[in-house]
């Protein structure tokens, strides 16, 4: 057996049609126009990539896109000053601050900044709290970017065993939290885990979010199990000449491909619904803020 390829990539570009298709909706029937504020502090090349990634793409679904490039030694009254300035802007629906920040600043405090209605990252406690007693929350990327994908893959979800590796605010437990809402029945596993290869083996579907290159094998996988590879790992890559460096996931493709049922490749699985959600996540946040109907599929 060979695994079905799940085609984050491809399903990415129908979530950002979606998306700039409720965008152009919204701007004929109510005149109004949903925009994400990015907060960059410092200039740390990777961020700068990143951040340069979601402003293009803001544009690209008709989106207003603010970007704010603050210096590296900026106070933390002056970045509380500018999130209370984009909480209260009636022109702003969502405001990320783009992680790691240097080291004088809080992350923590400063997602607990940023008004929960606004929280296109899913990271504030008040969306962490809404979502584990299963209500309306903004829900963080990449874990909605997983849902998406699964339950494309599988219509309804509702009796899967799961198991996802990775217990973190940012992935690992949010995406435990949507599948226990999908009914799926929810193992989450991490680096204390006992025996953790068999309780991945038992599992309808196992995701991987540890930050570990190809740590997951064929032995850790049930024959036509679902493997959602949330990892990005960037490995030398020998075969391709000295000082080469390529990117893997937390799974080892080639070993897990030929087992399991369907997986997510690295590049081109998870990565891309993560900027697709917070397109996604943007437009939800700008229909809840209007009191409009939300836009269907593409939210949690
Ligand atoms: P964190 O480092 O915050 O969490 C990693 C988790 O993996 C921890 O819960 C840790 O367990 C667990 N872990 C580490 N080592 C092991 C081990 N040997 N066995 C079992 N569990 C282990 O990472 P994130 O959740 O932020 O990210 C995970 C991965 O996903 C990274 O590769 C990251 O780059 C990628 N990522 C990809 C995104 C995308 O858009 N595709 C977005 C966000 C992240 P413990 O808590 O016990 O230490």
């Amino acid at each position: 057996m060979t695994a079905k390829i799940i085609d984050g990539k491809a399903f990415a570009i129908t979530v950002r049609a979606k998306v700039a298709d409720h965008v152009a909706r919204l701007k004929e029937e109510h005149n109004l126009t949903p925009g994400l504020a990015v907060i960059l502090v410092g200039q740390d090349p990777a961020s700068q990539v990143y951040v340069r990634n979601k402003h293009k793409a803001t544009l690209e679904v008709g989106m207003n896109s603010f970007e704010y490039k603050l210096p590296i030694d900026v106070s933390e009254q002056e970045l509380y000053a500018l999130i209370d300035k984009l909480n209260e802007d009636p022109q702003v629906h969502g405001i990320l601050c783009q992680f790691p920040v240097p080291e004088h600043l809080s992350e923590t405090d400063i997602v607990a900044r940023i008004s929960p209605a606004k929280d296109v990252d899913g990271l504030h406690v008040i969306n962490a709290g809404l979502l584990a007693t299963g209500q309306r929350a903004m829900v963080s990327c990449t874990p909605l970017g997983c849902l998406m994908l699964l339950r494309d893959h599988y219509g309804s979800l509702s009796g899967k065993t799961a198991v996802v590796v990775g217990r973190s605010n940012l992935v690992g437990k949010p995406l435990a939290q949507l599948l226990l809402r999908d009914s799926c029945t929810v193992t989450i596993a991490h680096s204390r885990t006992k025996d953790i290869e068999a309780v991945c083996r038992a599992a309808d579907i196992v995701i991987a979010a540890i930050g570990r290159p190809e740590m997951i094998t064929s032995d850790w996988i049930k024959d036509g199990a679902t493997v959602i590879d949330v990892g990005i790992n960037r490995i030398a890559a020998p075969e391709k000449g000295a000082g080469k460096m390529k990117l893997v996931g937390d799974v080892d493709f080639a070993s897990v491909s030929p087992k399991a049922g369907a997986i997510t490749p690295v590049p081109g699985g998870v990565g891309p619904m993560t900027i697709a959600c917070l397109l996604a996540n943007t437009l939800t946040a700008c229909s809840r803020a209007n009191g409009l109907p939300e836009p269907v599929g593409l939210s949690a």
